[in-house]
C-alpha cells in the first residue's frame, strides 16, 4: 500500500554502505520505520534529509513493519533554525523533549503538532529559551510531572501578582503573604513574572500560540524554573540541556 504523510525524521541509522533506515514521526503521531535505499549516494533523491530538521512530505510503500521510502518533498525547510548553530541547539532540545516521551505503539498526534509549532516559533524569531520552556511545560505531564501555578497552596489565593515562591513541599506556588518560617522550607523564590509565564504557557492551547516575545532574561529564568521542575519530578536527563549551557 502506498502512503503519503507529512512528517519529521526523528532517527536514522546506517543499514549498508549506501542505505539507511530512518524513522519518521508522521502528522498523526505515529512512528514509521522506513528503508531509504541509496540515502548515502551522491545523487540520492533523499539528499534533503541529510542535514537539519525539516517538515517533509514522505511517500512510501508499506505492508507490515518496515516501509520503503519512495519520495520526499520538503514542506518547511526551517532555514533559520538549521542555519544558526545556537538556534539549532535549542531546536535539538525541543526534539529531545518530545521524542523521549514517545512510546513504540503509541499514536500521539499532539506531539507532532507541538513539534511543528515549536520549530515554527523558533523560525519566526521567538525567544529560543522561551520556546523550549513552552515545549517542556506542554510535555511535562507525559513525564509524570506537574506544575501548579494557579493558586497559592496555603490560602488558595489566585492573585498572580502576589505569587512569590514555588514550594516542593506543597508542589505549588505560594504567595508572599503565606511565606513564613515553616512554609518557606523547600520553597524557592521565583519572580512572579516567571510564574505568570509558566501558567500562561500551561493553559494556552498549542494552536493559539503565535509568538513568544519575552525578554532574553525572563526566558532564561523561565527555562531554569522549568528545568528545576523536571529535576524534581521526572529525573529525566536531556543531553541538549548541557549543550545549551555551553553556548
Ligand atoms: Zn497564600
Amino acid at each position: 500500500m502506498i502512503y503519503q504523510h507529512k512528517g519529521v525524521m526523528i532517527r536514522q541509522t546506517n543499514y549498508s554502505e549506501s542505505s539507511r533506515i530512518i524513522t519518521i514521526l508522521t502528522e498523526d503521531g505515529a512512528q514509521v520505520p522506513l528503508m531509504a535505499r541509496g540515502f548515502n549516494k551522491t545523487k540520492s533523491p533523499f539528499i534533503v534529509l541529510r542535514q537539519g530538521l525539516k517538515e517533509v512530505l514522505f511517500t512510501y510503500n508499506r505492508f507490515k513493519g518496515m516501509g520503503m521510502l519512495n519520495e520526499v518533498d520538503v514542506i518547511q525547510p526551517f532555514k533559520r533554525v538549521n542555519g544558526d548553530f545556537v538556534i539549532y541547539t535549542y531546536a535539538s532540545y525541543i526534539m529531545e523533549l518530545i521524542t523521549r516521551a514517545l512510546e513504540e505503539e503509541m499514536q500521539q498526534e499532539s506531539f507532532y503538532r507541538l513539534m511543528i509549532k515549536s520549530l515554527s516559533l523558533l523560525e519566526a524569531e521567538s525567544e529560543p529559551a522561551g520556546v523550549v520552556s513552552f515545549t517542556a511545560i506542554k510535555m511535562l505531564p507525559y513525564y509524570g510531572g506537574q506544575i501548579n501555578v494557579d493558586e497559592c497552596a496555603v490560602c488558595g489565593g489566585t492573585d498572580r501578582s502576589l505569587f512569590s515562591h514555588y514550594s516542593f513541599n506543597y508542589h505549588s506556588v505560594l504567595c508572599a503573604r503565606c511565606i513564613d518560617e515553616e512554609t518557606s522550607h523547600r520553597a524557592v523564590p521565583i519572580s512572579n513574572r516567571v510564574l505568570y509565564l509558566a501558567g500562561y504557557m500551561k493553559h494556552t492551547p498549542v494552536d493559539q500560540v503565535d509568538s513568544i516575545r519575552i525578554s532574553k532574561d525572563n526566558a532564561a529564568l523561565l527555562l531554569s524554573f522549568v528545568e528545576m521542575i523536571y529535576d524534581e519530578y521526572t529525573g529525566v536527563y536531556f543531553k541538549s540541556r548541557r549543550l545549551i549551557q555551553t553556548l
